[in-house]
């Protein structure tokens, strides 16, 4: 994906307020990420570990979504798959991770949830940058082009699901 600067993330995000999105704390290394192998920008805050972000280019705009981890403790001993990119982590890898929709159904308490890579390196995994254990990629017969393509789908249903 395009690097992305520091406004364009903030100006991005589409489920909580503008004063959230101007205070949320972005990753500390910005211009080191590794923007050519990704395929979305995720990242967990530094300063408080249950809440997450996702920054996709979907049609050639910025989107973001503000998530919360639950401590989903049944789900961490097991094998589990994260539905972005189909990573499959033992020992807490996966997490159950929930946005806010949008708009009023957000403050009324709607939420959407997704299993996805505890901390959101899905693009890393799916190009081997990053292992997560023995058996964790499944054999599949797609190109590099095609799996990062449905990842990159996954999160534009997960973003529409979010602002519907
Ligand atoms: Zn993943």
């Amino acid at each position: 994906m395009k690097q992305l600067t520091e406004p364009e993330i903030r100006a991005a995000f589409l489920n909580c307020s503008k004063g959230e999105a101007k205070r949320m704390n972005l990753p500390r290394d910005l211009a080191e990420q590794p923007w050519d192998d990704l395929d979305f920008l995720g990242w967990r805050d530094p300063q408080a570990p249950d809440r997450a972000y996702l920054v996709a280019v979907l049609d050639g705009r910025p989107q973001g979504i503000v998530l919360r981890s639950t401590g989903a403790a049944a789900w961490q001993a097991r094998r589990s798959l994260c539905s972005l990119c189909m990573t499959s982590h033992t020992g807490g890898g996966v997490s159950l991770l929930v946005a806010p929709k949008a708009g009023p159904a957000g403050r009324e308490g709607n939420s959407v949830g997704a299993y996805m890579c505890s901390d959101l390196a899905c693009s890393l995994y799916v190009r081997g940058l990053k292992n997560a254990g023995a058996g964790s990629r499944l054999h599949e017969s797609l190109s590099l082009e095609e799996t990062t393509a449905r990842t990159l789908a996954n999160v534009a249903e997960f973003i529409a699901k979010v602002t519907a």
